[in-house]
C-alpha cells in the first residue's frame, strides 16, 4: 500500500482532491507542485499512517520505513545533497496536518538533519560560521521541546544567561563561538532530563514523525476537535510533511525576499517587494540589513527574477486576489515558501477589486464583497499623515461618532470658533456638549469633540450630517467654557493651542498633525458603488434638512430624503428671533402672527429641497424638539433676547419656567406640541404643499411631498393631527386648482406605535422608523446621558456593543421587524423606512436587509457606505 507521496519539479503524487489522505497542507504542496510552482521538494506521510498507527497498538505498517527511506534518497537526488552528509547536508522541515486546520497539534520543526557534523557542511555550503551555529541550536530548542519534551523554559533561560553573560541584549548580538558554547550547553539540558541529541539523522526523523503523530491525540487536539464537532472517526488522522529546508544565504547568486503582486499602497498594477541577497528571512525579520526594492533582484538574479515574476502572475491569477508571496533563491534556484492573500489599505483594496473586472479575473459580485464599508469610510474622509499620528500623543478617548480627522485651534465657544475660521484660522470645536445655537460654529470648524453624549446626542448627529469628524462624550476631559480651557489628567490645553481628533477611532490627539484630503466619490469608487446598485435591494434616502445637504446626498447617490428635520432650519440665526417670538406668544393670534413671518422663509427651504431631489422622493417631519431648545437658558443671554422679542426679562423668564421639564426628552415634544399647538403643523403644511405648488407651476418638477408625524404612540394622536394636515394641504390645492398628490405618514420611535402597528397603519401612508429614539425608549437609556456607564457595560460584557450605534437586533430590531410586518399586513403600499443613525451603519444594515423594510435613510456623507453595505446584505 502507498503510504508517502512524494512531491518535486514541477510533478506531485498528489492533488488538490486528496486532502483526506495528505491533509489540507500536503493536498496544497502537491497541488502547487502541479501547478509549476516551484515550491521545495518534498514528501507527505499519508493521513492513513496515523490511523494506522492508533488502530494497530502504536505501531506502523510493515513498509513504512522502507517507502520513507525511498523518499528521502529521491530528495537527496533532487536537491543534489545528502541526508546526514557532512559536507552537503540535506536538512528538512517537519510539519503535521490534517484535511481541516487545527491547532493543538504539533507545530514545525525547522532545520532537523543538523548534527555536530552536518553543521560543518552548512558552514561551508553557507559560508556563514554564526548562521549555521545559529540554526543548529534553534534545532536543538525545537527538537527537544517538541520531541522529546524538553520545557521550552530551560533553554530560554540557558539563552538568556548566555546573554547575560555577553552583557548584550539581543540574540543578534551572540557571534558564533558564542552559539557554539549555547549548543553544547542545549546538549547537556537534554541529559539533565536523562535524554541523549540523536546525533543519527534518521533517529532524528523517526523521532519528529512519532512527535507529529502523538499530536494527534494530544489533549488540547483531542478538546479541540470535540469543541468543533468532529466526531471520531470523521477524520483519519494527520499527515506528515517533510519537506526540503532551503537557503538563501549560499552566495550571491542566493538571497530571499517577500513580494506583492500589486501595490499595496496604491493597488497599481505593478510588481512590488523586497529582496535581500545572500540572506535567509530572519535576517530581513531581525532588522540586520535593510532589503533593497525587488527590482535590483533583476540586476543580480536575472532568471530567477524572471521566473518570480511570472509566477507572481500565475499565482495571482489562480487565487484571483492579491498575493503575498514570500521566496528564496538558492543557487539561482527560485522556491516559493509561501502564498497569500496580501493586507492592503483602503485605497488599494477598492482599485484591486474594480481593476479585477476590468481584468475578467473576477466578476461585479465578487468585487462588491471584497471591499469593507469601511473602506469606503475610509477614502471619502481626510485622514491624519501617518507618521505624524504614530508620534502624536493620545490624550484622551470617547465614542467615535463621525469618521476623519481633524486638526486645529481650540475653541470653546461656538461664536467665537465661527469669527476664528472667518479669519482664516483653523479651528476645533471643543463643548462640554453642543446644542442647536451651536451649529453655526460646528460648521465653521474642521471637527468637534464633546465630553458628553452619546452616538445619537446632538453634537454626533450634527457632525455627520455636516461631514464633520467628531468625537463625542470624552468623559475624562474637563472642559471650561468661561476660562477657556480643558484640562485631561494634568494636560492643560488653552483656548488657541491644537488639538487633533479621529472620527473614526475616537482618539484625542495633543497637538497639530497634519490631513491628507480624502479623494472625493469617482474613478473606482463610484464605479464599485455602481455594481453595488446591482445588487442591493433596501433603496437608500438621506437625513437632509437643507439644499446643501440635499445636494450632496444626490451627489453621494441618495435615492431620496428621508428625513428632514424642520426645526433645524429654525436654528439659522435670522429665524430664531421669529421662532422665539412664536414661541412666548401668548395668544392664539399673536402665535400665528409669529408663524406667518415664519412660513414664507420655509417655503423657500421647502423649494430648495424638492428642486434638488428632482421627483426623487421627499419626507419632511413636522416639528419635534421641546420648545424650550429655542429659548436662551443663561442669565446674559436673556436680556438680549428679551429685547428682541418686544418682551421684559422678567416675562421671558416666566416662559422659560413654565416650559422647563424635569425630563424633556419624554416630555411636550414631537406629536404632543402638533396637538397642542395645531397652528404649528397649520404653518408647517402650508410651507411643504405651497413649495409643492409652487415649484410644479413655476418650474414643472413635480412632487410627492410626504408629511411625516413625530413620536407617535397612539393612534389618536396620528388620528387628530393628520385631519389637520389634510384639511390645510386639501383647501390650499383646491385654491389654487392644481392636481397634487402628498402622503401623510409617521415615525415609529415610541414603542407602543411599534406594538400596535397594525392599528397606525390604518391612518399612516407610510412607516419612518426613528430607531434612536426607540433604542433610548425601549433600554429606557438616555440617548444623550448614555456615556456615564455604557463604557462599562461594554467593559463588563453586559451588553456586546453600543446600542446606539449597532441595532439592537434581538429587542428594537425586532420592533422595527413585526411592526413593518404588521403595518404592510394591513396596508401593502405602506412604505418603510429606518431614519435613525442605525440607517448609515454597515452592521445594522445588515440586519434590516433580513426584514421587508424598504429603504434605509442615512447622513449624507454615510450614504456610499450604506449603497455598499445595503448591496452585500443582499449577495
Ligand atoms: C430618531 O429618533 O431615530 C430620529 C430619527 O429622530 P431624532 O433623532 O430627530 O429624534
Ligand atoms: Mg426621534
Amino acid at each position: 500500500k502507498k503510504w508517502v507521496y512524494f512531491f518535486a519539479n514541477g510533478q506531485a503524487e498528489g492533488n488538490a482532491q486528496m486532502k483526506d489522505i495528505l491533509g489540507g497542507k500536503g493536498a496544497n504542496l502537491a497541488e502547487m507542485t502541479n501547478a509549476g510552482v516551484p515550491v521545495p521538494p518534498g514528501f507527505t506521510i499519508s493521513t492513513e499512517v496515523c490511523k494506522f498507527y492508533y488502530d494497530n497498538n502504536r505501531t506502523y505498517p510493515e513498509d513504512l520505513k522502507e517507502q520513507v527511506e525511498a523518499a528521502m534518497k529521491k530528495l537527496e537526488e533532487v536537491t543534489g545533497k545528502g541526508f546526514g552528509d557532512p559536507k552537503k547536508p540535506l536538512l528538512v522541515s517537519v510539519r503535521s496536518g490534517a484535511a481541516i486546520s487545527m491547532p493543538g497539534m504539533m507545530d514545525t520543526i525547522l532545520n532537523l538533519g543538523l548534527n555536530d557534523e552536518t553543521v560543518k557542511g552548512l558552514v561551508e555550503m553557507t559560508n556563514n560560521e554564526r548562521f549555521a551555529y545559529d540554526s543548529y541550536r534553534r534545532f536543538l530548542q525545537m527538537f527537544g521541546d517538541t520531541a522529546l519534551g524538553i520545557p521550552h523554559a530551560d533553554f530560554e533561560n540557558a539563552l538568556a544567561e548566555m546573554k547575560a553573560q555577553k552583557g548584550v541584549k539581543l540574540d543578534t548580538e551572540l557571534d558564533a563561538e558564542d552559539l557554539k558554547k549555547l549548543v553544547e550547553t542545549y546538549k547537556e539540558i537534554y541529559k539533565k532530563h536523562g535524554k541523549e541529541f540523536p546525533q543519527d539523522v534518521y533517529k532524528q526523523l523517526w523521532a519528529a514523525i512519532e512527535a507529529v503523530i502523538w499530536s494527534w491525540m494530544s489533549d488540547r487536539a483531542i478538546k479541540y476537535r470535540e469543541i468543533h464537532g468532529i466526531k471520531e472517526g470523521q477524520l483519519l488522522g494527520t499527515a506528515v510533511n517533510i519537506v526540503a529546508m532551503v537557503f538563501g544565504n549560499m552566495g550571491d547568486d542566493s538571497g530571499t525576499g517577500v513580494c506583492f503582486t500589486r501595490d499595496p499602497n496604491t493597488g497599481e498594477k505593478v510588481y512590488y517587494g523586497e529582496f535581500l541577497p545572500n540572506a535567509q528571512g530572519e535576517d530581513v525579520v531581525a532588522g540586520i540589513r535593510t532589503p533593497y526594492p525587488l527590482e535590483k533582484m533583476k540586476e543580480m538574479i536575472p532568471q530567477a527574477y524572471d521566473e518570480l515574476i511570472a509566477i507572481m502572475d500565475r499565482l495571482e491569477a489562480y487565487f484571483k486576489d492579491m498575493q503575498d508571496i514570500e521566496f528564496t533563491v538558492e543557487k539561482g534556484k527560485l522556491y516559493i515558501l509561501q502564498t497569500r492573500s496580501a493586507k492592503r489599505t483602503s485605497q488599494a483594496a477598492i482599485r484591486i477589486a474594480v481593476d479585477m473586472v476590468h481584468e475578467g479575473l473576477i466578476d461585479k459580485k465578487t468585487a462588491v464583497l471584497r471591499v469593507q464599508p469601511s473602506d469606503i469610510e475610509r477614502v471619502l474622509h481626510p485622514k491624519f499623515d501617518e507618521k505624524e499620528r504614530k508620534n502624536a500623543k493620545v490624550i484622551a478617548k470617547g465614542l467615535p461618532a463621525s469618521p476623519g480627522a481633524a486638526t486645529g485651534k481650540v475653541y470653546f465657544d461656538a461664536h467665537k470658533a465661527e469669527e476664528a475660521a472667518k479669519a482664516g484660522e483653523k479651528v476645533l470645536l471643543v463643548r462640554p456638549e453642543t446644542s442647536p445655537e451651536d451649529v453655526g460654529g460646528m460648521n465653521a470648524a474642521e471637527g468637534i469633540l464633546t465630553a458628553r453624549g452619546g452616538m445619537t446626542s446632538h453634537a454626533a448627529v450634527v457632525a455627520r450630517g455636516l461631514g464633520k469628524p467628531a468625537v463625542v462624550g470624552a468623559e475624562s476631559i474637563y472642559v471650561n467654557e468661561e476660562e477657556g480651557y480643558l484640562k485631561v489628567g494634568d494636560v492643560v490645553v488653552k483656548e488657541g493651542e491644537w488639538l487633533s481628533i479621529d472620527g473614526t477611532t475616537g482618539e484625542v490627539f495633543l497637538g497639530k498633525i497634519t490631513t491628507v484630503k480624502p479623494q472625493g466619490l469617482e474613478g473606482p469608487v463610484a464605479e464599485l458603488l455602481s455594481w453595488a446598485d446591482e445588487f442591493r435591494k433596501l433603496g437608500v434616502r438621506a437625513n437632509a434638512d437643507v439644499p446643501r445637504d440635499a445636494k450632496v446626498a444626490r451627489e453621494f447617490g441618495a435615492e431620496g430624503i428621508g428625513l428632514c428635520r424642520t426645526e433645524h432650519m429654525f436654528f439659522e440665526k435670522d429665524r430664531i428671533p421669529k421662532v422665539r417670538r412664536m414661541i412666548v406668544a401668548r395668544t392664539k393670534e399673536e402665535r400665528e402672527a409669529a408663524l406667518a413671518e415664519l412660513l414664507p422663509l420655509q417655503k423657500e427651504d421647502f423649494k430648495g429641497l424638492f428642486r434638488e431631489m428632482k421627483g426623487y422622493p421627499v419626507t419632511i417631519r413636522l416639528i419635534d424638539p421641546p420648545l424650550h431648545e429655542f429659548l436662551p437658558q443663561e442669565e446674559e443671554q436673556m436680556a438680549e433676547v428679551a429685547q428682541q422679542i418686544g418682551i421684559t426679562v422678567e416675562e421671558l423668564k416666566k416662559v422659560v419656567e413654565q416650559l422647563h421639564e424635569l425630563n424633556p426628552m419624554l416630555g411636550h415634544r414631537g406629536v404632543r406640541l402638533l396637538v397642542t399647538y395645531p397652528e404649528i403643523a397649520v404653518m408647517q403644511t402650508k410651507a411643504i404643499i405651497l413649495a409643492a405648488i409652487e415649484l410644479k407651476k413655476e418650474e414643472g418638477i413635480e412632487v410627492v411631498p410626504e408629511i411625516m408625524i413625530p413620536l407617535v404612540g397612539h393612534i389618536n394622536e396620528l388620528k387628530y393631527v393628520k385631519q389637520i394636515i389634510i384639511e390645510t394641504a386639501d383647501a390650499l390645492i383646491k385654491e389654487h386648482g392644481v392636481e397634487l398628490k402628498y402622503l401623510v405618514g409617521t415615525m415609529i420611535e415610541v414603542p407602543r406605535a411599534a406594538v400596535t402597528a397594525d392599528q397606525i397603519a390604518q391612518e399612516a401612508d407610510f412607516f419612518s422608523f426613528g430607531t434612536n429614539d426607540l433604542t433610548q425608549m425601549t433600554f429606557g437609556f438616555s440617548r444623550d446621558d448614555v456615556g456615564k456607564f455604557l463604557p462599562e457595560y461594554l467593559e463588563k460584557g453586559i451588553l456586546e456593543h453600543d446600542p446606539f450605534k449597532h441595532i439592537d437586533t434581538q429587542g428594537v430590531g425586532q420592533l422595527v421587524k413585526s411592526a413593518t410586518e404588521k403595518g404592510k399586513e394591513v396596508k401593502s403600499t405602506l412604505k418603510c423606512g429606518v431614519c435613525g443613525e442605525h440607517g448609515g451603519d454597515p452592521k445594522s444594515i445588515e440586519f434590516f436587509a433580513t426584514t421587508k423594510l424598504d429603504y434605509v435613510s442615512a447622513s449624507p456623507y454615510r450614504i456610499p457606505v450604506a449603497r455598499l453595505a445595503a448591496a452585500q446584505a443582499s449577495i
